[in-house]
């Protein structure tokens, strides 16, 4: 039997068709799902290798012993209701995951902001995007991606920034392709400091100086006002315009250590391009300025007018399979669920929905705040959803030592042995993918179905229901007595057209009448931007602006302890922290064990040899992977993957030597600089 189903890696969001038989679970790509129409990466045509039962928490355990549901949850509920007792809901968390389903998501938030009380629910999409939406804020005035896929045909420039999409975005990246391959005349640009697989695309690459990117945008946008002399969507005395007379040409190619001629060649194709979109990711985010570098990306197409039409707009791809819908619910610690922020008229009109009192009136605490928190015994309990803190965010040797000294840690998980879930006081068995029945929303706002083709294994059970059974025993039930996803779906989608009257972007209230075998077979579903939403209600609302931005330097510099900048990102064959992509022996064969890429002159340097085991250090930790010779690496700088965890080497995880420096506006950590040293094993 087959079913029509969501691939649960990353943002493509692609639709897969999953097939049961005797011999096990075989994947192939869904030819109707307007995101991939029919491709599959590596990762999704190895998704039916992950389904099998080995090493999946299949049973609730408290203090390492396994219970019944019942004795979990009473203990969960007791243990939360003593420490809300005693010290007040602020010493509550939730971090939760962009690998829950919307429904889940809106559960755990409708939980901790609504009921609870307290806004500290945070998620490992600050990791991911939360620069971008900031950026989308204060530019739009709202968090709307202005972009889809199919804009990629109609473009005849596409920037792609930060962004190794050959590996970590593969299927939109092999449409980049076919799109170039169709129409020779589209042009790519790939601005990354190391020349990566993506390179192989691009008719100009610019591998500027790490974390210049401001730089080089705020000079685009000073030479498209000196190209047109008239602006699109300025106003005289415009403050960005005004910073970016500072940045001519030969400016900004001394500040991004490129030659001016490179420079002056991609503003040259930007200006005259009559359709361009800039697409961003992890490299722009991950920043202590990254908020800055959406806005100056942002900037450039309001300016020159390449915004809100057929192949043109800043298109922000996200990292995870619904880090999107994880926005639309409030899965941020600074937003209220359906893009509503925590201003009086989205506070009262949440609380008159949710029919509560108790609705959290701050935000809560971002992600690497919140680890601090319980690290300082402010948090008391935290309750970690479907991702593993202790090797995705940075110190992670502090996030460890702060999990230990929780006095309460409670871990709802698919795999029984994770870094995190080790200092886990309970452990809740959660349904993985293909066991589990709700929507994702992807990278250009299309709402797809992730459909259950497997039945639960063990005691496993669905988040939302996990989510609910808690909160009946904090005394909060009749709010959360739903029977079905569905019913979660359709209020969430009420919520976002409630007293709307059209004044919020986000809108799919059209959905909250769809009945339970409707909801079942909705069809990809993409919520629309229309541009006359985009040019003329937020404009004249006032919200359309340009966002001054100052170009500057990372935190992180090289000094003469720790000489090399250190970055970190994906791999092509594997996923966040491997606890599913690897238990895969194909997926493994691609890069096997943790490697670090440096660049010829550097080896010599440090008297390393392809191929040697080497110690990267920083002021905070240690990590030790193999040395790889790579010309496409700039001297200075190095590059290391994001994915091993204590299971396939202990000593491999790159977040120990990471400073939790974020950016000021989005929270979002700085994981692409870290200065170290590096030395042979
Ligand atoms: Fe899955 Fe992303 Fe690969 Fe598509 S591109 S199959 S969504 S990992």
């Amino acid at each position: 039997m087959s079913t029509r189903t969501t691939c649960p890696y990353c943002g493509v969001g692609c639709g897969v068709v999953a097939t049961v038989a005797e011999n096990g679970v075989s994947v192939a790509g869904d030819s109707a799902h307007p995101a991939n129409y029919g491709r599959l990466c590596v990762k999704g045509a190895a998704l039916g290798e992950t389904t099998g039962l080995a090493g999946r928490l299949l049973a609730p355990q408290v203090d390492d012993q396994t219970v019944s549901w019942q004795t979990a949850l009473d203990t969960a509920g007791e243990r939360l209701n003593a420490i809300i007792s005693e010290f007040g809901p602020q010493a509550v968390a939730f971090y939760a995951s962009g690998q829950l389903l919307t429904e889940d998501y809106y559960a755990a938030n409708k939980l901790m902001k609504g009921f609870i009380g307290a806004a500290n629910i945070d998620t490992n999409s600050r990791l991911c995007m939360s620069s971008a939406v900031t950026g989308y804020k204060r530019a739009f005035g709202a968090d709307v991606v202005p972009c889809s896929y199919e804009d990629i045909e109609k473009s005849d420039l596409l920037v792609l920034v930060g962004s190794n999409a050959a590996w970590t975005h593969p299927v939109l990246y092999q449409r980049i392709v076919q799109a170039k391959h169709d129409n020779p005349a589209l042009k790519v640009v790939v601005i990354d400091p190391r020349v990566t697989a993506t390179c192989a695309i691009a008719d100009l690459h610019l591998p500027l100086a790490p974390g210049s990117d401001t730089a080089l945008f705020v000079g685009l946008l000073n030479m498209i006002a000196a190209g047109t002399g008239s602006l699109v969507d300025f106003e005289e005395g415009d403050a960005a315009l005004a910073a970016a007379h500072e940045w001519p040409p030969e400016v900004v190619a001394t500040f991004c250590a490129l030659p001016r001629d490179v420079v002056t060649t991609f503003y040259d194709w930007f200006i005259t391009a009559p359709r361009a979109m800039t697409l961003f990711t992890m490299g722009i985010n991950q920043s202590s300025s990254g908020s800055d570098k959406c806005n100056a990306i942002i900037n450039v197409h309001l300016a020159s007018g390449k915004f809100a039409r057929p192949g043109c707009g800043p298109f922000s791809l996200t990292g995870q399979p619904n880090a999107m819908g994880g926005r639309e619910v409030g899965g941020l610690a600074t937003q209220l669920a359906a893009h509503m922020n925590f201003e009086a008229a989205d506070l009262a009109r949440v609380a008159r929905f949710w029919g509560t009192e108790r609705l959290a009136q701050t935000p809560g605490l971002m992600a690497v705040d919140l680890f601090a928190a319980i690290g300082r015994g402010e948090v008391k309990a935290v309750w970690i959803m479907g991702t593993n803190p202790a090797v995705s965010l940075p110190d992670s040797h502090a996030v460890c030592a702060a999990l230990a000294a929780c006095p309460l840690v409670i871990v709802s998980e698919v795999v029984a042995d994770t870094d995190t879930s080790r200092y886990a006081h309970i452990r809740f068995p959660a349904l993985a993918w293909g066991e589990k029945n709700g929507t994702v929303t992807n990278s250009e706002r299309r709402i797809s179905r992730q459909r259950a083709f497997l039945p639960p294994p063990g005691e496993a059970k669905a988040d939302w229901w996990i989510i609910a059974q808690i909160a009946q025993r904090l005394g909060f039930g009749p709010a959360f007595a739903w029977q079905h996803p569905h019913e979660i779906f359709s209020e969430h989608a009420a919520l976002s057209g409630f007293e709307n009257n059209g004044m919020r972007a986000f809108d799919i209230s059209e959905l909250a009448r769809l009945t339970l075998e409707e909801w079942d077979r909705l069809e990809p579903h993409q919520w629309s931007v229309t541009p006359e939403a985009l040019r003329r209600g937020w404009r004249s609302s006032g919200h359309l602006r340009t966002v001054p931005v100052s170009p500057v330097r990372a935190m992180a510099q090289p000094t003469t302890l720790y000489p090399l900048l250190l970055n970190s990102g994906r791999i092509r064959d594997q996923w966040h922290t491997m606890t599913r992509t690897g238990t895969v022996a194909r997926l493994m064969q691609h890069i096997a064990e943790p490697v670090v890429e440096i660049s010829p002159a550097d080896a010599a340097r440090f008297s390393l040899c392809e191929g040697d085991l080497v110690h990267i250090s920083s002021p905070r930790g240690v990590m030790v992977a193999r040395a790889r010779i790579h010309h496409g690496q700039r001297e200075g700088e190095l590059f290391t993957p994001m994915h091993w965890n204590h299971c396939f080497a202990r000593q491999g995880k790159v977040n120990v030597l990471v400073a939790p420096v974020c950016d000021p506006h989005s929270g979002q950590p700085e994981s692409k600089q870290t200065a170290v040293r590096i030395a042979a094993w």
